[in-house]
């Protein structure tokens, strides 16, 4: 790849997905230029958590390395109830690397975000930023974009990774965001700020609780510590416009443990996320402009997959770009002699590929999301059976995971098939027939 000139693919968004796509695509060598609204490339937030199908991508972009020296390795997730903290279940995260074969990390977002800026430095991705895109429009050959300040770009192939509220998403699909009345707050603060909590400092830690949870892990390198504070805004329930603000978060926590109380005061207060999300869409490709990330598919956060999403998007769309380059060399190399042997790469064969086997897998991330976040705040009896099932679960039982956590796809064929629950008596049963089998 290289500098200057006409680009290949035009990627707008600087965010986690645009850059991890523009390097995937680099690397495949194309030349690729990003365009980013803001005047520099950053992330806003603290913690991300990166479970083994995104640890899996870094380590074959050879940026795992980086990642471990920036990020934390915890040794279990635990969830527990936030009222009376009691333990519901975990994911003992050493056996789980040796499962997946890759760990479940977290790290700071701008460390993420900052890694993948550097590696597309390093490709020789053009990054543009104080670029707001206003307009998309196919070309036949391509497709082309118009900047706020009138100026029109074309590539063959426009990717639009330009999140939530994206441009891209309304011009092409039109469809609203969802609120889910859910608000969520953020911190990272020294950890000797949080010692006193009652924190367990090597493990990420769940609480939930009735309309409400709460997200706590340590990051760089142990130094910081990460809190996510969740809960359903009153306000937006009655319909008002400002919702979600710092008043309401206090009394969303004040029936929960010791533990969560004390880590309420350190929120930040002046930024909060309200939690928006969109339905699923079946067409994310349109021509030669192709939706990824949460401009395609914006989660509720509770699966812990939305920027993986985008990245695996992106590491898709340049595995199956690659797969049509090799193709194509050899279609040339075959007629090298009766032409000039400029046989493109079937861009469109590509699109058709990454659609087909992102666009189901995203929706099952969002749909479970969703039903995630239902379980996580239920309240009165229900939340006692909740706790009643979540406890028998076996802490070595990944038939929730494998989905989520094993290699990403390339076809819809290698999609691993979704957890359907089985009355327990007769999966006891089905695993000792295997055992008996092996
Ligand atoms: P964004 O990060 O939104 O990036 C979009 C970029 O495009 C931005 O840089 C923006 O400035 C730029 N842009 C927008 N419009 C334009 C325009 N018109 N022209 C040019 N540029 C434009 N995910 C996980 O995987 N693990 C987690 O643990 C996790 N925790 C989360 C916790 C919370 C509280 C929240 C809110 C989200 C969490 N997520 C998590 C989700 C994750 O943050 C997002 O899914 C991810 O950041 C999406 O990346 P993106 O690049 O697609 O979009």
């Amino acid at each position: 790849p290289s500098t200057g000139g006409k680009p290949d693919v035009i990627v707008v968004g600087g965010g986690i997905g645009g850059l991890s796509t523009a390097f995937a695509l680099a690397r495949e060598g194309l030349r690729v230029r990003v365009l980013e609204r803001a005047k520099e490339f950053g992330e806003v937030g603290a913690g991300i958590q990166i479970a083994p199908n995104c640890t899996r991508i870094l380590d074959e972009y050879g940026l795992l390395d980086e990642a471990k020296s920036l990020g934390v390795l915890p040794e279990n997730i635990v969830m527990r109830d936030a009222v009376d903290s009691r333990e519901l279940t975990r994911l003992d995260l050493r056996d789980l690397e040796r499962r997946y074969g890759f760990p479940y990390m977290v790290i700071h977002r701008s460390d993420l975000h900052g890694i993948f800026l550097r590696a597309c430095r390093r490709a020789g991705v053009e990054l543009l930023t104080d670029r707001k895109v206003v307009d998309y429009e196919n070309t036949g050959a391509g497709a082309r974009i118009r900047l706020e300040d009138g100026r029109t770009e074309e590539a063959p192939l426009v990717v639009a990774a330009d999140g939530l509220h994206s441009v891209a998403r309304r011009k092409l699909v039109g469809d609203e965001v969802v609120s889910s009345d859910y608000v969520a707050y953020r911190a990272a603060v020294p950890i000797e700020q949080v010692r006193e909590n009652g924190i367990a400092e090597k493990d990420v830690t769940v609480h939930v609780g009735p309309r409400c949870h709460f997200v706590q892990y340590a990051l760089r390198g142990g130094e910081m510590f990460n809190q996510v504070a969740v809960f359903e805004s009153p306000k937006a329930l009655a319909g008002q416009e400002d919702w979600g603000t710092p008043d309401e978060l206090d009394a969303a926590f004040a029936g929960t443990c010791d533990t969560v109380r004390k880590g309420i005061p350190l929120m930040w207060r002046d930024r909060w996320w309200q939690m928006l999300d969109r339905d699923p869409i079946e067409t994310w490709v349109h021509g030669r402009i192709a939706l990824l990330g949460d401009a395609a598919h914006p989660p509720l956060q509770y699966m812990a997959q939305g920027a993986i999403m985008a990245i695996e998007d992106g590491w898709v769309l340049a595995k199956h770009y690659a797969r049509h380059a090799a193709a194509a060399d050899a279609a040339a190399d075959a007629t090298a002699t009766a032409t000039d042997g400029d046989v493109r790469p079937d861009l469109d064969a590509a699109l058709a590929a990454y659609e087909a086997v992102r666009v189901e897998h995203c929706r099952r991330i969002l749909t479970t999301g969703r039903a995630w976040g239902e379980l996580w705040h239920l309240g009165g009896v229900e939340r006692l059976q909740r706790n009643a099932i979540m406890r028998a679960r076996d802490t070595y039982d990944y038939h929730f995971t494998d989905w989520v956590y094993g290699p990403t796809a390339l076809t819809p064929d290698e999609e691993p098939p979704m957890f359907t629950p089985v009355p327990l008596a007769s999966a006891a049963i089905e695993d000792g027939a295997e055992e008996d089998g092996a």
